[in-house]
């Protein structure tokens, strides 16, 4: 059976690095924001081209944050891409602002127009998501929000690394917001994200509201949070790192290599855009077929995942949005179709091979 991921591979390719590096925190004897954090942050703001990275306890709270300190709340609303992970949603609406949804361009980003025509007087922000691991149309959509003097939040969870004209996601709206949750290109061995920003206020306000609103101990100067990272995380997270780029190729030439050898005419292909890349979080195919499809693949001993089943519009907990089946009826063509392959650290070339032979042989 060949796993739709493996995760226990990504460890063992840099087994010792991971363990030197989880030891030295270990026998540190200071476990929640200090050196590594600090220095992870420093690599990973250099990494992706930004002035600053502010380290955090997962995706969800760096999107919930990055919305906070822009001063988003009740009342205000942010425009997102209906096709996404629910999570994104979820970012808006935890402040009290309202997520206002969009239909998605092909390559599952916003569409530019879309975003456009969706602009109120309410309107304060608009969080595109990179989904799957493509940079969203950023030419486009980073006009849109000037002309209308929005601000611009990524969702960068599903992007490590990925640009638009050799400038890297999480770089061209105020806040980018990245999850390395262990699933992702940039993964850490539990919850962890970042946030990241050219502003130096903002990055202030991050170190302030992540650590309960206080700057200096005890001085607390709002009601903040907790969603400090903690060493561990950032110590392996600093491993993986520095191996970050040779992943994404490793997952690049897997992609690559189904594109030459998938050819079904009932499956069609994911494309990345011209002057764009994706770090192909996920290699999603869709086919009219699908639930049959992916029965068919599992007989074959080759597992699949589907992102996502279910548009938040549709689920239970956005329900007060008030939307109906039919609302969004490309969102939902997607949900309907969408399968994403094997995508994996170490995957050998007899793995995918076996996919798209069993991908090529559904009829
Ligand atoms: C994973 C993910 C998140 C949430 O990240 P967590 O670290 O799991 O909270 C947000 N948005 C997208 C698109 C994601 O894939």
């Amino acid at each position: 059976m060949i796993q739709a991921n493996r995760l226990d591979n990504g460890f063992f390719k840099y087994q010792k690095e991971f363990e030197d590096a989880a030891l030295r925190v270990l026998r540190s004897g200071y476990y929640v924001l200090g050196k590594e954090v600090e220095s992870f942050e420093n690599e990973f703001a250099a990494y992706i081209g930004s002035k600053y990275c502010v380290g955090v306890d997962n995706g969800l709270n760096a999107l919930k944050l990055a919305f906070r300190a822009l001063g988003i709340g009740p009342g205000d609303e942010v425009i997102t891409q209906a096709s996404t992970y629910i999570a994104s949603v979820m970012g808006i609406s935890m402040n009290g602002a309202t997520p206002v949804l969009v239909e998605p361009d092909e390559y599952y980003g916003p569409d530019p127009k879309a975003v456009e025509k969706a602009i109120t007087e309410r309107t304060k922000a608009v969080l595109v998501v990179h989904l799957y691991g493509q940079c969203c149309k950023m030419d486009e959509i980073t006009k849109i929000c000037r002309a209308h003097s929005l601000k611009l939040v990524e969702d960068c969870a599903q992007s490590h690394g990925s640009d638009f004209d050799n400038k890297r996601t999480g770089t061209f709206g105020d806040v980018g917001c990245f999850s390395f949750y262990p699933t992702k290109n940039l993964g850490a061995f539990g919850d962890a994200g970042a946030v990241t920003t050219d502003d130096p206020e903002l990055d202030k306000k991050f170190r302030v509201l992540r650590n309960y609103g206080s700057e200096k101990r005890y001085h607390n100067m709002v009601v903040g949070e907790n969603s400090r990272l903690d060493e561990l995380q950032a110590a392996l997270l600093r491993v993986r790192l520095s191996h970050l780029d040779e992943i994404n190729a490793e997952r690049a030439e897997i992609a690559a290599a189904y594109g030459r050898l998938i050819d079904n005419p009932l499956i069609t292909l994911p494309t990345v855009r011209e002057k764009g890349s994706s770090v192909w979080h996920q290699y999603v195919i869709r086919c009219d077929r699908r639930d049959e499809l992916k029965e068919y693949l599992a007989e074959q001993g080759v597992g699949t995942i589907i992102h996502y089943p279910i548009p938040p519009h549709l689920s239970q907990a956005y329900a007060y949005l008030g939307h109906k089946k039919g609302d969004f009826p490309i969102t939902e063509k997607y949900a309907d179709t969408v399968l994403s392959l094997p995508m994996f650290t170490g995957m050998t070339k007899e793995e995918i091979e076996k996919v798209a032979e069993a991908v090529n042989s559904f009829r």
